[in-house]
């Protein structure tokens, strides 16, 4: 993930824009996401004082598992960072934004693409809003259509009295 800021750093212009897709080589970073090699990069790279800071966007689809139904699905995250191009990484740097190391005027997104994922990609995500999920009885699917089970829900006194009488 290469970006190469030469030609920009040798202009007169201020803002350079890269929308592109790029693909992400790193394969233990794809493997333990499950993710899918290409995501969208859309980065706006501005020239402040002496130095490039970044303004992007990444989005980026995955592997996931549907907390709901249970069934495996690609989940698309979208998720925004600012960066810092520097010459040399500073290990006291405490500010939010991420650093970018630049080598000969091009720079590797790798580190900063892998951390962005990491902060960003959810703990549980549904496969769509109103997932229907799964019987609690029979486990079928409830989004591709209804189970054989009783759906009637009986009041939790009618219940009691249920078991009373049983009893
Ligand atoms: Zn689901
Ligand atoms: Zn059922």
């Amino acid at each position: 993930m290469l970006i190469n800021l030469k030609k920009f750093l040798l202009s007169d212009d201020l803002v350079m824009n890269i929308n592109d897709t790029l693909t992400i080589t790193d394969k233990e970073l794809l493997e333990t996401n499950k993710l899918n090699k290409e995501f969208l990069f859309e980065g706006k790279f501005y020239k402040v004082d002496k130095n490039v800071s970044l303004n992007a966007k990444i989005t980026y689809a995955y592997d996931e598992v549907c907390a709901r139904c249970l069934e495996e699905f690609e989940n698309k995250v979208t998720a925004n960072f600012n960066a810092i191009i520097v010459d040399e990484i500073n290990e006291d740097y405490e500010a939010e934004d991420i650093e970018i190391l630049m080598k000969d005027g091009l720079i590797d997104l790798n580190d900063a693409v892998n951390q962005i994922i990491y902060l960003s990609m959810p703990m549980k995500a549904l496969c769509k809003d109103d997932c229907k999920g799964i019987c609690s009885k029979c486990g079928k699917n409830l989004n591709t259509g209804k189970c054989e089970c009783n759906d009637f829900v009986i009041d939790p006194r009618l219940e009691k009295l249920k078991t009373l009488l049983e009893d």
